[in-house]
């Protein structure tokens, strides 16, 4: 996990104390997660949306982001929920504004521009956070914690979820840059990169696209780890019935088993206490914590495990999907 100091540290330091923080695209993960965490936040209250499809009830609404920057000066931080590839322009208008930044996971469609985007607010001296909420589920600091001086032999993840579901009339999701099965996917990697004690790589990987569409419903994928240690992922959005977001880690400690996204812990079978604020009051905590340090967090490597499964994967071309 990258964490910096940007180059204006010492002018964003201050004391937080609900802040104005406007919220942009007003979208499935905005009502479902974002809204209810600023609403309980002691950092920020929600002054503004940007949304062109109506915002919130009884929140000031602008159609785009240069308007809301232009009369809002006061507004100084902006999380961002629209999808990754139209991300990448909004944000870089906000950090050239001077405001602290907060983006929705994937951090952005290329590993390239969410650089940019950490270059620029550095440059600008204000924060960017990279969020990744599956890294705030219940059960994550723990495993972090138990796997720090384990000896790992194999690693399994499970992340099999029915996409009518989960992403029920979203087109960007089967458009190019829109991630296709690595978008829940990446959630699994993120909470991978964030308790293995050692970096892995891709070393074979199999994707499956729907012959009518640009992203894949379903990947398989091996990483390699130091002394022979390995770890097989299998993401599939094809998944009715139980649906599983299950991570299982072997180790010469015993197992250690995270299921319900992060969320719940065994160790050899036996139920962890877990606690934390819940994923995405996590998350604005964090972000306030960040500005008030005149840090950013800007952490890529699960968006690199995706580009290299891009780059690397065997392409296979499944049935034809329709919502
Ligand atoms: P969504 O329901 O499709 O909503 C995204 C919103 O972004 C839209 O409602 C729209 O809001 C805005 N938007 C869409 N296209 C845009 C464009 N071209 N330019 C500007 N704004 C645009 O998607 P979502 O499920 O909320 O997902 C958004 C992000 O959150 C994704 O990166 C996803 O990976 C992440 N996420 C989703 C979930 C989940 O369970 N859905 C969970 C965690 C993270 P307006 O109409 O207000 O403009």
């Amino acid at each position: 996990m990258t964490v910096t100091r940007g180059a204006g540290a010492g002018s964003v330091g201050r004391q937080l104390i609900r802040e104005p923080i406007a919220l942009l695209g007003i979208g499935k993960i905005a009502r479902d997660q974002h809204i209810p965490a600023i609403a309980g936040s002691a950092a920020f209250h929600l002054a503004a949306t940007v949304s062109r499809s109506g915002g919130v009830d009884g929140v000031e609404n602008h159609q785009d982001v240069a308007h809301l920057l232009n009369v809002r000066p006061d507004i100084g931080s902006l999380s961002l929920c629209m999808p990754p590839v139209p991300r990448f322009d909004i944000a870089t208008a906000a950090l050239a504004a001077g405001k602290h930044v907060m983006l929705e996971k994937p951090p952005g469609a290329t590993v390239s521009e969410v650089l940019k985007l950490e270059r620029l607010a550095r440059a600008k001296g204000v924060t960017l956070f990279a969020t990744w909420h599956s890294r705030h589920a219940a059960g994550v600091a723990m495993a972090r914690a138990h796997l720090r001086d384990a000896q790992i032999k194999h690693v399994q993840i499970d992340w099999k979820e029915d996409v009518r579901r989960w992403h029920p009339g979203q087109d960007w999701i089967w458009q190019a840059g829109g991630l296709g099965v690595f978008d829940p996917g990446i959630n699994a990697l993120s909470i991978m990169t964030a308790i293995l004690p050692n970096p892995v790589h891709l070393i074979a990987t199999t994707l499956a696209f729907p012959e009518n569409r640009e992203t894949p419903i379903a990947a398989d994928l091996t990483f390699a780890g130091p002394a022979g240690m390995t770890v097989d992922a299998v993401f599939d959005w094809r998944q009715e019935g139980p649906q599983s977001w299950n991570i299982t880690v072997d180790t010469n400690m015993g197992q250690l088993r995270l299921t319900d996204g992060g969320a719940t812990l065994h160790i050899d079978g036996m139920a962890q206490p877990t606690d934390g604020l819940g994923e995405y009051p996590s998350l604005y905590h964090r972000f306030a914590e960040l500005i008030e340090a005149g840090q950013s967090d800007v952490d890529t490597s699960p968006l690199q495990h995706v580009a290299d499964a891009f780059m690397l994967g065997r392409r296979e071309s499944v049935a034809a999907f329709y919502d």
